[in-house]
């Protein structure tokens, strides 16, 4: 099973991809590969497609890429006001979405919430193999919320309720986890092998992957790369510290220097048509 999983995980990401780039990436002969791809493509996971037009002589292979619409999944971003929520193919291209404010923080109420649009967008297609959700905290075992500032909670097993709720296999994370995952499989970080993430938003985070694999240690999702000292002679954030990350690189505090310093409103989004023009 690890095996078929490292080729279908390998023709995820890299797609179309050759047989013999397959082989050469994770170390298996061609006789291993076809045994492990031959019940992949079988199963409608894996398709043989076109080849293109190298211009090279020999017999010629089709490269393999996955089959997006196989499978779906729902995504969630839970928020301290609202749930946004979408249903996505196997390469996480977006199909449907809808979002559903909060109007309690409860954990009960929440994981109602995520569930009524669970069932909402599964309407859209066949069938879903699994849910993940995204959360502004920290999170072990994919599954237990141990902190999350914005909704009030500590140590809520989240991933337990919304499973019992839906029936469906869920994963919860560290939202800058979540999207720094997204990036290194479909995004901006496809096909590197280190990069980092910075997130600027209501706080600031940071992902990290290194040899093709995101660093994860016990900080990851406390924010404390938040508080990183940036100016010394910047303003204070809110904890107190004089020019950390916080204090001079959320959305709030970019629009409010920006304000300061033109001596009229400025907000985010006119913040940063005026930095692309200048
Ligand atoms: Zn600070």
């Amino acid at each position: 099973m690890g095996a078929s999983r490292s080729v279908a995980l390998e023709v995820l990401i890299n797609g179309p991809i050759s047989r013999s780039d397959i082989a050469r990436r994770l170390d298996l002969s061609p006789g291993s590969l076809t045994r492990l791809s031959t019940p992949l493509i079988e199963s409608g996971l894996l398709v043989e497609v076109e080849e293109r037009a190298d211009g090279r002589a020999g017999r010629p292979t089709k490269p393999l890429d996955i089959v997006p619409e196989s499978q779906h999944f729902l995504g969630m971003k839970l928020t301290g006001d609202e749930v946004l929520a979408v249903v996505t193919d196997l390469r996480a291209n977006i199909l449907y979405s809808q979002s559903a404010r909060l109007d309690s923080r409860e954990p009960e109420a929440v994981a109602a919430v995520i569930a009524r649009l669970a069932e909402q967008l599964s309407e859209h297609v066949p069938s879903v193999t699994a849910m993940g959700v995204g959360i502004g905290g920290l999170v072990t075992e994919h599954a237990i919320v141990r902190s999350a500032p914005f909704l009030g909670w500590t140590d809520v097993d989240l991933g337990s309720m919304l499973e019992n709720l839906t029936g469906l296999p869920t994963v919860i994370d560290n939202d800058v986890v979540a999207f720094t995952e997204s990036e290194h499989w479909f995004g901006a970080g496809r096909g590197a092998d280190r990069f980092a993430v910075i997130t600027l938003g209501v706080g600031i985070g940071y992902g990290l992957v290194v040899h093709d694999d995101i660093v994860i240690d016990g900080d990851s999702g406390l924010g404390l790369v938040g508080h990183w000292p940036l100016d010394p002679f910047g303003p204070l954030c809110p904890a107190g510290h004089r020019g950390c990350a916080r204090s001079v690189l959320t959305i709030s505090a970019i629009s409010q220097a920006v304000s300061a310093a033109l001596g009229r409103p400025v907000d985010y989004d006119e913040a940063l048509t005026l930095a692309s023009d200048a």
